[in-house]
């Protein structure tokens, strides 16, 4: 950016040519953010934020108002914290998604491990099979629920059915 012919205001750190900084370079114009001058521009060592970097540095903009200073400050204040929630909220969401991902992981291979296709493969390599037997009659709440068709669909493909 060309900090030439800045327009000054109160007649505060009129600029009219390049400002040189202590290394010779041209000195770069950026705005600070802190508390006490939010939005205020300065001219700074383009080198800055380098070990060889000079100090140099001067305001352009005049003193930030009071009242304009608390209004920006409050404003910075509000976007951080809206800032801050957007982030929770997406990382609250990207958890939701590996949670929900994982859940249809396991019940796609529960479907897939009960099914009769796979209780068909599976016939020829073993004789039986052994349940776990929530899968044989399902429990609610210490009552047991109607007994499910698994047992008599390993039935069907000739598979003998221990309870472990
Ligand atoms: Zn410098």
């Amino acid at each position: 950016m060309k900090d030439t012919a800045m327009e000054n205001v109160d007649g505060y750190a009129q600029i009219t040519e390049p400002s040189m900084c202590m290394c010779g370079m041209n000195a770069s114009m950026r705005t600070s953010w802190t508390e006490n001058n939010p939005g205020r521009r300065f001219l700074g060592c383009s080198l800055y934020g380098r070990p060889d970097a000079c100090d140099y540095f001067k305001w352009v903009d005049p003193i930030v108002h009071p009242r304009y200073k608390s209004v920006i400050n409050g404003l910075l204040r509000n976007a951080n914290r809206k800032d801050v929630l957007e982030k929770k909220l997406q990382r609250m969401l990207m958890y939701y998604r590996i949670l929900l991902a994982m859940v249809v992981m396991v019940l796609l291979s529960y479907w897939e491990i009960t099914s009769d296709n796979y209780l068909d493969f599976i016939k020829e390599y073993v004789v039986g099979i052994g349940p776990w037997k929530d899968n044989m009659v399902p429990v609610s709440g210490n009552y047991i629920e109607t007994p499910s068709d698994f047992v008599a669909r390993a039935h069907v493909q000739n598979l003998q059915v221990s309870r472990i």
